[in-house]
């Protein structure tokens, strides 16, 4: 699991990171995006959004859980389940057509325990430092094991895969515990 910090002094930066993170991402893929208010959870999803290619302009989805947008390539899902608590139990479909194959999404607020979660790539922690100043940490939690290439799983590589797919479960548990 590779980890990466990068600081940043204004939203441009971070913007620029969120399109430098888009770039590696393909449909299906799950993107938790994690820090306080403010932050700049929204801004870097606004650049990833941007170099996918998406031309309305990415807003917080205060008022509903989740947008779904247009890319040039792709949908691009932008979930923010800081008021989910307890509806995921309710209507557990609710959150299907924005965590799905043909989507690429990115979820602030994690932490509201989601099982779909357990499966995102990337994790990417934000962190004031004052002024305009913020730490990201991007942590990668390995691939999907639906990626996986066939017959891996009987082999030695299959069992390097059991182990990235439990440590990404561990990396996940602990922000969507
Ligand atoms: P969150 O989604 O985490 O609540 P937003 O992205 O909505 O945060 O807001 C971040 C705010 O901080 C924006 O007003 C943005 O312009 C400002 N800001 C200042 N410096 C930075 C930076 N380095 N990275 C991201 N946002 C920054
Ligand atoms: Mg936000």
């Amino acid at each position: 699991m590779a980890t990466r910090i990068v600081e940043t002094s204004d939203s441009r930066q971070t913007e620029a990171l969120g399109a430098e993170l888009a770039a590696a991402l393909k449909p299906g893929d799950v993107v938790l995006v994690r820090g306080e208010l403010g932050a700049g959870k929204t801004t870097l999803v606004r650049g990833a959004a941007k170099a996918l290619g998406v031309g309305e302009e990415v807003t917080s989805p205060t008022f509903s859980i989740a947008h779904r947008y247009q890319g040039s390539d792709v949908s691009v899902s932008h979930l923010d389940l800081y008021r989910l608590a307890g509806l995921a139990q309710e209507e557990p479909d609710l959150l299907d057509d924005y965590l799905a194959p043909d989507a690429i999404a990115f979820v602030e607020w994690p932490e509201e325990a989601v099982p779909e979660l357990r499966d995102a790539c990337l994790l990417v922690t934000l962190t004031h430092e004052g002024a305009d100043r913020r730490r990201i940490e991007v942590c990668e939690l390995g691939e999907r094991a639906s990626d996986a290439p066939a017959g891996r799983a009987d082999g030695p590589t299959g069992q390097a895969g059991n182990a990235s797919d439990e440590a990404r479960a561990n990396a996940v548990s602990e922000v969507t515990r």
